[in-house]
């Protein structure tokens, strides 16, 4: 079955208006950014505090990627912006550039090895280093239980959600600045493993332990940190927000409706 929730229980109703939590601002924060959500709402001036700073962020054409991506970019970054299809890696760009953010655009599939190596090597060839790389992109092939799922789904959760983040991080390892910062997008699912998302939520576990050994590894010459959004109503996760009466497991697990917006990151 694939992106489907039709047959769990519908017990636990998401309620997206009770308490609104902009999972992107702990995830700014953690790369050195930090804002308050009245200022963003009010659309105060963004300071310029990474101007000169080079960002690569995977799967960022739209979503929660394209939000970061956004957000780096008027805080002065240069953004590479990138995801599988060229079409939406130009949307984005024009997007950006309209808005006087410098970016530029590599179509990039995580899993493809000569696709992350032209990703980072055309980053390299235009700006000589990186200093920060956001490793967002992730696929949930699968609503089905662990116990029947099939091995090609466990090889996709584990080749994108997981392997392809080692891999960019192997990349761009010899390109990384001082002081530089890598940052895994993981999720509220890796703390709350229920229904239909838990193999998605076991990958999104092992991010937290892969940004422990990376930032064990990579200290003091590189911060590694990991940030875990709630729900944000993206196309992934469209799922979730059309149908009211699909659960919401881990918001309801930690007795809250969390639903994120990118209206911080898009301000
Ligand atoms: P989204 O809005 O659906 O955007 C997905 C982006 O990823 C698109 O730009 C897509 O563009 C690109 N993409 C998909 N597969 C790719 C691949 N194999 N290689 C490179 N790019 C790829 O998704 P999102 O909700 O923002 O999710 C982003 C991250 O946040 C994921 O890691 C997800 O697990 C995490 N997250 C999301 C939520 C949520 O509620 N939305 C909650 C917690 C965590 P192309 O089609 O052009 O490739």
């Amino acid at each position: 079955m694939k992106n489907s929730f039709s047959d769990q229980p519908r017990t636990h109703p998401i309620h997206p208006s009770s308490f609104v939590v902009d999972r992107s601002i702990a995830l700014l924060s953690s790369i050195g950014v930090s804002i308050s959500m009245s200022a963003a709402a009010a659309g105060a001036v963004v300071p310029r505090r990474l101007q000169g700073k080079v960002a690569v962020i995977t799967a960022s054409t739209q979503g929660i990627g394209y939000g970061i991506a956004l957000r780096l970019g008027k805080e002065g970054a240069s953004v590479v912006i990138s995801s599988r299809k060229q079409k939406n890696v130009d949307e984005a760009v024009e997007k950006l550039k309209a808005l006087g953010i410098d970016a530029i655009g590599i179509p990039c599939h995580v899993s493809i090895a000569e696709q992350r190596k032209r990703l980072i090597q055309s980053t390299v060839d235009k700006y000589g280093q990186i200093d920060i790389l956001v490793s967002n992109a992730a696929s949930n092939p699968s609503v089905d239980p662990i116990t029947v799922m099939s091995e090609a789904a466990l090889d996709k959760l584990w080749e994108v959600n997981v392997k392809a983040g080692v891999l960019i991080v192997q990349e761009a390892a010899p390109h990384l600045s001082e002081g530089s910062s890598i940052v895994f997008i993981s999720s509220v699912g890796a703390y709350n493993l229920q229904g239909g998302i838990a193999m998605y939520g076991v990958t999104k576990t092992a991010l937290l332990a892969l940004t422990k050994g990376l930032a064990a590894e990579l200290a003091p010459k590189v911060r590694v940190n990991c940030v875990a959004p709630g729900f944000v109503p993206t196309h992934f996760a469209r799922f979730l927000s059309e149908d009211e009466s699909i659960v919401c497991y881990p918001c309801c697990l930690l007795n809250v409706s969390l639903k994120g917006t990118l209206e911080v990151a898009l301000t």
